[in-house]
């Protein structure tokens, strides 16, 4: 039995996640606050598809509930897919910013990814199976393009999932990043997306078909709108040439006295 565990599935790209893998024929196990719209959503697709859908309902930025989920990820053996897609957004500029949402903001995309994905890596390692897909967004890559806390909360799930592509791939282990560009959810205000030109705004389940068939042909990293994969393979292989100059035993020499 196969069963995959949708975080943020109660709405937009997570619950078009949950539609296609129950397609698919996985079992779910759905995540988010909101256990009426996880339940609407669950009996749906137990009548379309006949697969096994149960919920979790769970606020992932509270301690006690994320120990709940990760409890699930620990013992349930039926799970052997991971889908960390919960997120929120709009912290606005960082001069007006509300202290508490950061933190709600910090303790759901980057806490609760990290720990669920600690909570499942030991045993998807040592069985060597088992499938972890992150969101994260193009706003990683383009950090002085948006808001400061966002794309740095995803530019952690970013250097997280490739840190675990290293690790956890040679164990058997898919491990995949998806960054979505805008995407048209509840994630944004109807007037905000008014305001975005229409060819930059993705249509949800494109997007997560996109991304499924990044994860089908064993990408480890998906940018759905992206037309040329090589010019994300050259920025990597930038980035990649810098290693032999990282760390060596003299300061280079415009900084020496
Ligand atoms: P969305 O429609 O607002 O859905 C967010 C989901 O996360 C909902 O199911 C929500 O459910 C859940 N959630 C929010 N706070 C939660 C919490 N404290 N605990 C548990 N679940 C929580 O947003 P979306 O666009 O689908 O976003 C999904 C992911 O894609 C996010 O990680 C986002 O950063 C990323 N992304 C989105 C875009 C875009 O343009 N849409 C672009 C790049 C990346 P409840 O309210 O019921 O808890």
């Amino acid at each position: 039995m196969s069963t995959a565990l949708v975080t943020g599935a109660s709405s937009g790209i997570g619950e078009v996640y949950a539609e296609r893998l129950a397609r698919r024929g996985l079992d779910l196990l759905l995540v988010a606050r909101s256990a009426a719209k996880l339940e609407t959503l669950a009996t749906r697709l137990r009548a379309e598809t006949g697969v096994n859908v149960d919920i979790l309902p769970a606020d992932l930025a509270n301690p006690e509930d994320l120990a709940k989920v990760e409890a699930r990820l620990r013992h349930d053996r039926t799970i052997d897919t991971l889908v960390n897609n919960a997120g929120i957004a709009g912290e606005g500029a960082i001069v007006d910013a509300d202290p508490a949402y950061l933190t709600g903001m910090i303790n759901l995309n980057i806490v609760a990814v990290t720990r669920l994905v600690a909570a499942v890596a030991p045993r998807f390692a040592a069985q060597g199976t088992g499938t972890i897909v992150n969101l994260t967004s193009v706003t990683a890559l383009m950090p002085g393009g948006f808001t400061s806390v966002y794309p740095a909360t995803k530019a952690f799930v970013l250097a997280f999932t490739e840190a675990l592509q290293a690790e956890l791939g040679a164990k058997g282990v898919r491990v995949q990043a998806v960054l979505p560009g805008i995407t048209r959810t509840a994630i944004w205000e109807a007037e905000q997306l008014d305001t975005i030109p229409a060819e930059m705004v993705m249509d949800v389940n494109e997007m997560v078909d996109a991304a499924l068939a990044g994860l089908d042909q064993g990408e480890n990293i998906t940018i759905p709108s992206l037309p040329d994969q090589a010019a994300f393979d050259s920025f990597i292989a930038a980035r990649d040439a810098l290693h032999p100059h990282l760390s060596r035993d003299r300061a280079a020499p415009r900084y020496r006295a």
